[in-house]
């Protein structure tokens, strides 16, 4: 079964000259869901994960799926101001600006070995500023993977200091 047929083209969404990737049709079918959960799982070739970060908000989908899977806790890393408990922040570059993400303070323990999941690698960002969450925390990044990477976005460039895995390529 080719997860690819799963994932949907929507031109010019949320604005002009953006080919978004919908992976709504992916989370519908449970069994193109297994699937590619199984592509991630395997990525990892058994190596132990104590915690999977996601990204907000599509990395929570599959981010949750892969904790389960490997036993982990899962830890969400969300927009500023969104979770309720003490929290640590990072900053990261937009076309225009930047943003940050937010993360609990007591979601990672020193020497955790973490996993950080997301949708999508476009130009890398978000993942690095999650990756800079987790590290300043004491956490060990074991891999970041995605269900899709943009390639022509350059993303691996920023996060090239971690192994990296997407479940499909563009
Ligand atoms: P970036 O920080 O540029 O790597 O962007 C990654 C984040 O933006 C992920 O959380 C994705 O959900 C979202 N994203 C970026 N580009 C796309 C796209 N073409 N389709 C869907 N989501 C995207």
């Amino acid at each position: 079964m080719k997860i690819e047929k799963y994932i949907r083209d929507i031109q010019g969404f949320p604005k002009e000259g953006i080919l978004f990737k919908d992976i709504t049709p992916l989370l519908i079918n449970p069994e193109a869901r297994t699937n590619c959960l199984r592509i991630l799982v395997d990525s990892l070739e058994g190596k132990k994960i104590d915690k999977v970060v996601g990204a907000e908000s599509r990395g929570f989908f599959f981010g949750t799926l892969l904790a389960q899977e490997l036993n982990a806790g899962f830890v969400p890393v969300r927009k500023p101001k969104k979770l309720p408990y003490d929290t640590i922040s990072a900053s990261y570059e937009l076309e225009y600006g930047s943003d940050s993400l937010e993360m609990h303070t007591d979601a990672i323990k020193k020497g955790d070995r973490v996993l950080i999941h997301d949708d999508v690698l476009a130009t890398g960002g978000t993942a690095k500023a999650v990756c800079e969450l987790v590290e300043k925390l004491g956490g060990e990044i074991v891999q970041c993977n995605f269900l899709m990477e943009l390639t022509f976005l350059n993303g691996r460039e920023k996060i090239k200091e971690y192994p990296v895995f997407a479940a499909l390529t563009y």
